[in-house]
């Protein structure tokens, strides 16, 4: 395979004028302290993700690993900024860099590569900048120092509206010499970093309509899970809409995960028994209560290795130190809470970021807006709670697994 210019996706640079034609990306990924077994899984896991990532953008690519770098190169023409947007989708990813890559290393080569990539990129405009060399073959005759010299002084000559800046240059120009050939570039886009999806087990997110939970599912993928979600609706009450709502988030969301297996389950009987029996001011908490234990047995047919919810201390009633308690208390699979810490408005700043904040506030009613109390428990006592659902023994039973043989799963993917 060839790796000369040509053919690829054409971007424009900064001014907007002058034309480059990229064929390949060189991606950085990063987690300190990988090693050994664990960094193949990694590298491996992100390959896959980014090949998935890759199937949405038109085009054919091709994704490699090389000596501690993945490239993506593309086989004939693609759309760049899809393909970008794509990248920047994939947890693992630290930073992403259209490179111009080369199989001749000779050195006469790397000059004339590297004036055209900057006469094509940069060539009329006045930039300082510094040229960073790698040799990884370190055979390679010159020290990294000595071409970074030779080709900044080369640049010089070439190109006299540019200037050295050693220290703050507006351009870093990395040259990478390998065996397997030579990469230059000099655009860095930042990725989501994190770690790929698959690479650390399953979870069953509670997915609800609202601003929160996508983004705690975002914020658990990202430390590579894999994602499955239950959310719980309660026709007539909540409606169709309602539902496709967060269908919709699924699939924002799937973006980053991949395909999602949503659950949804029918949780009118049971919220209707509840609301008949128990004290009103303790309704929310007992129907969270048999949310999680719902999501426990459905996470636990799939392997998933925890919950995850959007709670975060004090934010409501049913989210107080005391109700994080009586809620937890029904579950045997640890509960991740990634938002735990945040106030409101950084959540929302991250909705936002991440593209779920425009769906979450469409105004479609949840179920646990419907059966609400004026004045909810927000100390509720745990003992006091398990006395109250002693009275729903009796039918409680059967109705869950009614709830659960109602179970519509949806795999929702991105597109
Ligand atoms: P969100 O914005 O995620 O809905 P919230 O601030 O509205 O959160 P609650 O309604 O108290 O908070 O819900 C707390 C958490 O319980 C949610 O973040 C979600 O994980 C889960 N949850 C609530 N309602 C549902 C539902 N109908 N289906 C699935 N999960 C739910
Ligand atoms: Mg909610």
């Amino acid at each position: 395979m060839s790796y000369e210019a040509g053919g690829g996706a054409t971007t424009e640079n900064e001014e907007g004028g002058i034309r480059m034609d990229y064929r390949s990306f060189l991606i950085k990924y990063g987690e300190i302290g990988l090693k050994g077994k664990n960094r193949y899984k990694f590298e491996d896991a992100l390959i896959r993700q980014i090949t998935i990532a890759l199937k949405q953008v038109e085009g054919t690519f091709l994704v490699s690993k090389e000596h501690g770098r993945i490239y993506v190169d593309s086989e004939g023409s693609f759309d760049y900024e899809d393909a970008v947007e794509a990248l920047r989708h994939v947890f693992g990813i630290v930073s992403i860099c259209p490179v111009l890559r080369f199989e001749d290393r000779n050195y006469e080569t790397v000059k004339r590569q590297m004036c055209s990539f900057v006469q094509e990129l940069y060539g009329d405009t006045e930039k300082s900048f510094k040229v960073f060399t790698r040799r990884i073959d370190k055979s390679y005759p010159g020290s990294s120092d000595q071409i970074s010299a030779e080709l900044g002084a080369l640049l010089l000559d070439a190109f006299p509206k540019l200037r050295v800046d050693v220290h703050h240059p507006d351009l870093s120009l990395h040259v990478e010499i390998r065996d397997e050939g030579v990469s230059i570039y000099s655009v860095t886009i930042p990725g989501p970093g994190g770690m790929p999806v698959g690479t650390n087990g399953r979870a069953t997110l509670l997915l609800s309509g609202g601003i929160d939970s996508p983004v705690a599912g975002y914020m658990i993928a990202k430390r590579g899970v894999l994602v499955d979600a239950v959310y719980f609706h309660a026709p007539p009450y909540t409606s169709e809409r309602a539902k496709q709502k967060v269908v919709d988030l699924a699939r924002l969301l799937a973006r980053y995960t991949g395909a999602i297996r949503l659950h949804i389950i029918n949780f009118t009987e049971i919220q209707l028994y509840i609301y008949e029996q128990c004290p009103h001011e303790e309704l929310t908490i007992i129907m969270r209560r048999y949310m999680m234990r719902i999501a426990e047995r459905i996470a636990r047919r799939s392997g998933s290795l925890a919950l995850v919810t959007g709670e975060s201390i004090g934010q409501v009633a049913s989210q107080t130190a005391e109700s994080l308690l009586a809620t937890n208390e029904v579950c045997t699979l640890p509960v991740f809470r990634p938002l735990i810490g945040f106030d409101k408005q950084e959540i929302v700043e991250r909705a936002e970021q991440i593209g779920t904040y425009e769906t979450s506030i469409e105004p479609y009613e949840d179920c646990c807006t419907i059966f609400v109390a004026k004045h909810p428990v927000t100390k509720p006592d745990p003992a006091r709670i398990r006395r109250s659902e002693e009275k729903l023994e009796e039918k409680m039973g059967a109705m869950l697994e009614t709830a659960l043989r109602t179970d519509e799963c949806v795999v929702c993917t991105a597109e």
